[in-house]
């Protein structure tokens, strides 16, 4: 790094020396050194729409155009753009103090946050541990799984594995990439990934069920299928089951079918394992319930749970992994810390930021209300787009809806990965005069191939927005379709 040492030198010295370093204001030469190249953005060979302003739903960019952001980033601007309320909560908190180190100091902001997290999950948890990103959170759920194991059943317990599920994403960090099944983005890294996790079947009624199967034969099936893998692997081995109430980028907003997780529930107690909720994509508010886990489809606490994406609405990179009182009591009677930690663990201003987002997710009728725009959302679009023949299924929870593409609707046939028709949805979305994102997806996995795209809008939109989000989305659905079957 650049700049003056001041190491060795007298406080009095040093507020001289800082006094001196008068920085000039930038003038619009600075323009001239902007490369916008020099960003790592994912693309290397594309310049991505440059953004310089927002309100609620729409994106402004430089050329003038504004763009329908009806997927939030990918489900993460749970209140739209610009909120006053969530920028005025930063502002008073920068006022206070931005940053302390953790293992030394808490703040305000932090035990706020965590009060209100362990408060909304009525007693199922009782700690939250929050970190920068739904990556962290599952290297901490990961972590924290064995921490458990081993403090419970001493130093030599044999549990280090997890099992998870094929079609499924976890984070992107080593760890956390290689708890999840997605083909495309663990295939560079395979060799650098613990062989130490192996996967079952997602719940997936629209490929997963076969014909005429109800719901409870299908539950039994996937529960038989988990308890096999338990026993393949040695149930004394695994730490936990790992797997998201309504998956998000990997399968495109796909719910669980009812007595799903309480059957998963079951099979993970029958082995003494941990289950470990990911509600980073679906979480905080996005299903019609604060946790996906409380909606009646799924209604089974787990015993670690990640959160991210919704949980600070982008206001600020904040994500959370909740412990409930089990893991807690554990730890706590133990060594008596979580042995893992991070330089910005609990951030001031992102504790602030995220507080203030869920004491407005928790205004009474916000939850109701997404369960309203949620059901409106899904009707309009099977209207616009239903009897289509190359839409496949639209599904989803409350603000979080998904749409799969079908190359053949009697049989479900997928479009050919290599058509990318979900990509090419997603970019004619980003061309005028359509300006809507629609969040692209291939649910792959030994073959199996799904495009989808999925929606995300905020908590906040009204019934007229749902109406513009459905009008954009299906015009650029079917002129795709249209221009290029
Ligand atoms: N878990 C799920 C279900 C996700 O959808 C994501 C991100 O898309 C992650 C974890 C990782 O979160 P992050 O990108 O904040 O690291």
């Amino acid at each position: 790094m650049s700049g003056p040492n001041l190491n060795g030198t007298s406080t009095r010295a040093r507020i001289e020396k800082t006094a001196q370093m008068h920085i000039e204001p930038a003038s619009d030469e600075m323009v001239d050194v902007v490369d916008s190249k020099a960003v790592m953005h994912r693309t290397l060979l594309e310049q991505p729409l440059r953004v310089v302003g927002s309100e609620g739903l729409y994106l402004h960019l430089e050329n003038g155009q504004k763009f329908l952001d009806a997927t939030g980033g990918p489900a993460v601007a749970c209140l739209g753009h610009n909120n006053p309320i969530v920028k005025k909560a930063i502002m008073d908190q920068l006022d206070k103090v931005a940053y302390v180190g953790t293992v030394f100091y808490s703040t305000s902001a932090a035990e706020e946050l965590c009060s209100l997290l362990v408060r909304g999950t009525n007693g199922a948890m009782s700690r939250a541990f929050i970190c920068n990103s739904g990556s962290e959170a599952a290297e901490a759920a990961m972590k924290m799984a064995r921490q458990y194991f081993v403090e419970l059943e001493g130093p030599a317990t044999k549990r280090h594995r997890f099992i998870s599920r094929k079609q499924s994403y976890h984070g992107t960090t080593l760890g956390a990439l290689a708890l999840g099944g997605h083909v495309m983005r663990r295939k560079i890294y395979e060799p650098m990934l613990s062989p130490g996790i192996s996967r079952v079947s997602p719940c997936y009624a629209y490929r997963g069920k076969t014909e005429g199967e109800s719901d409870e034969a299908y539950v039994t099936r996937l529960a038989e299928e988990l308890d096999a893998e338990f026993e393949r692997v040695g149930p004394e081995s695994v730490c936990a089951f790992v797997a998201e109430p309504v998956v998000g980028a990997a399968l495109g907003c796909v719910p669980s079918v009812p007595g799903y997780f309480a059957a998963m529930r079951r099979v993970c107690d029958k082995h003494g394992a941990l289950l470990i909720a990911d509600e980073v994509m679906s979480g905080m508010g996005r299903t019609g319930y604060l946790h996906a886990w409380q909606s009646p489809l799924v209604n089974t606490a787990p015993d670690l749970q990640m959160i991210g994406k919704g949980l600070s609405g982008g206001y600020q990179p904040v994500a959370a992994l909740l412990v409930s009182p089990k893991v807690v009591n554990v730890l706590t009677k133990g060594t008596g810390a979580f042995s893992h930690g991070q330089t910005y663990q609990a951030h001031a201003i992102g504790c602030a930021a995220a507080a203030a987002v869920q004491k407005i997710i928790m205004e009474p009728n916000m939850m109701e209300h997404v369960r309203k725009m949620g059901a409106a959302l899904e009707k309009g679009l099977r209207e616009r787009l239903a009897d289509k023949w190359y839409i496949g299924d639209i599904r989803g929870a409350g603000l979080f809806r998904g749409i799969e593409f079908v190359m053949r609707k009697d049989d479900k046939t997928p479009f050919e990965i290599s058509r990318q028709v979900a990509s090419g949805v997603h970019k004619l979305g980003m061309q005028e005069p359509y300006l809507i994102s629609l969040y692209p997806g291939i649910g792959t996995v030994e073959g199996l191939a799904g495009d989808f795209v999925l929606l995300a809008p905020p908590y906040t939109v009204t019934l007229g927005d749902i109406a513009t989000i459905v009008e954009k989305a299906a015009h650029t659905i079917n002129t795709y379709f249209e221009r290029e079957f």
